[in-house]
């Protein structure tokens, strides 16, 4: 079927255009095939979401059409590959050939500048900062730990970026354990040794490890990279090791290593809040030029709770969407993009689902929540979505004032301190907002 795949493909070419046929489907390639269905891989989880919704069925027709019998498509993930270094950001698919940087050469578009700062981060963020200024004078080594796609990478870049600028004449060494270790192997069967320990011991001023926990359970790597380690530490060089796990928990790793990447400073990266998420979109989507509505930011930033790769994931698709469809990036689509692909850690809180679920609770209509009408059964509705708007979308009184028809913001003020006032007297009005937080999925037992 794998042949047939291949002109499945190639067919809709035409159909969907180079640039959506490029940026979607030109990356999957076929995994398997058994008894009539054929499993093929996309390059990321979000990548594999957005085929599956939008181009499953014309690739199963094309399929099926050139098979001559009915046929499955299990779109699925390829299998992961080493990364070629670098470790870009996830660019849901492009299938844009990525040309590596020379050794060594910081990317540029990883810079302290455009890192945002929020509670999540900052210490990490100042302890890079402060590396990248004074290197090798305090905090050797400064260890960075978290979960993937929080900025890890980001942070040694910038690191890199800044100290080339700031010293010239010093030898910045930005590798990954996994780079250092097969190096490391080649240069102990071809005999390299020698000029492999030039380089990493005598040749480096800032040696800036990423993803160190690939060097568990490799006795030889760890043995020389304590050798290298201790070289560069008696010299006074500056090292910053990242690692998706804190010194304490790598497993496989010998004691004395351990010790050395405790003698430093260890900051953690942890995800980011909901201000943090916001501040990031609004910056990322402003560097690509991608105009983004308040509703749409609160959507994702509500909706996209894991790591900034996703955050970013979120806005490449709707970039997509923008210059694929000429129309702007509405709440809708944001909504549709994030019930798609991505993966969610709770309900998406938007002002439309807490309007309807208001409503629904007191038996009116959303529209009603909109309007202007002052009577009774629809005031006090209206004053718990806009506080319950204020509460859980953390959304400012004129982003609220205008998803309520455009009302003038000091409306909104008076309603959510009137609603807070009554909360506090009324035990069925508390009630009532139990209820319908627990409808929104956002009440803790
Ligand atoms: P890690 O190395 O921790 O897995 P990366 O450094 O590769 O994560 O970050 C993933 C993506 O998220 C990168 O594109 C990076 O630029 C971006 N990113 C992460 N944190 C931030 C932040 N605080 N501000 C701006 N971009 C960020
Ligand atoms: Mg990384």
């Amino acid at each position: 079927m794998q042949h047939h795949w291949n002109e499945a493909v190639q067919s809709l070419r035409g159909q969907l255009g180079e640039h959506y046929f490029n940026l979607w489907i030109a990356p999957l390639a076929p995994l398997r095939e058994d008894s009539g269905t054929l499993t093929v891989g996309a390059p990321s989880e979000f990548a594999a979401g957005w085929v599956r919704s939008h181009y499953a069925k014309p690739l199963t027709d094309a399929l099926r059409s050139r098979v001559g019998r009915p046929v499955d498509l299990i779109i699925d993930l390829l299998p992961e590959q080493p990364s070629p270094a670098r470790n870009p950001p996830e660019r849901a698919a492009s299938p844009a050939p990525v040309v590596p940087p020379p050794a060594n050469a910081p990317e540029e578009r990883y810079t302290f500048e455009n890192f945002i700062e929020g509670p999540n981060n900052q210490f990490a963020l100042g302890a890079a900062r402060y590396v990248a200024d004074k290197p090798g004078m305090r905090w050797t080594p400064l260890f960075i730990h978290g979960p993937v796609g929080l900025g890890k990478t980001h942070l040694l870049h910038a690191i890199a970026g800044y100290s080339a600028r700031k010293f010239p004449g010093k030898r910045i060494r930005y590798v990954t354990a996994e780079e250092f270790i097969n190096e490391y192997i080649q240069a102990s069967q071809n005999g390299g040794m020698e000029a492999f320990r030039h380089k990493y011991r005598r040749q480096t001023d800032i040696l800036l490890l990423d993803d160190i926990e690939m060097i568990r359970g490799k006795p030889h790597s760890q043995e020389e990279f304590f050798h290298t380690f201790n070289s560069l530490y008696g010299e006074r060089k500056q090292i910053v090791l990242t690692s998706d796990r804190a010194p304490k928990d790598l497993d496989g790793l010998e004691d004395r290593l351990r010790s050395r990447f405790q003698q430093g400073l260890q900051v953690d990266i942890r995800p980011p809040d909901r201000a943090t998420r916001e501040a990031i979109l609004r910056a990322k989507a402003s560097s690509m030029g991608l105009p983004l509505e308040d509703d749409v930011v609160d959507c994702l930033a509500a909706g996209v709770t894991g790591n900034v790769r996703e955050l970013e994931a979120a806005l490449v698709a709707l970039d997509a969407h923008v210059s694929l469809t000429g129309q702007p990036a509405t709440l809708e689509t944001a909504e549709s993009i994030l019930h798609r692909t991505i993966h969610l850690d709770g309900p998406v809180l938007t002002f439309a689902l807490i309007m309807d679920t208001v409503a629904t609770h007191y038996g009116v209509r959303s529209q009603d929540l909109r309007g202007k009408s002052r009577r009774r059964e629809v005031v006090l509705p209206r004053q718990m979505a806009m506080h319950l708007c204020r509460t859980l979308l953390h959304a400012s009184f004129p982003g609220i004032a205008a998803q309520f028809g455009g009302k003038d913001h000091t409306t909104v003020l008076s309603a959510c301190r009137k609603m807070e006032k009554m909360l506090e007297q009324d035990e069925t009005l508390r009630q009532s907002e139990r209820m319908i937080r627990k409808t929104l999925g956002v009440e803790e037992n």
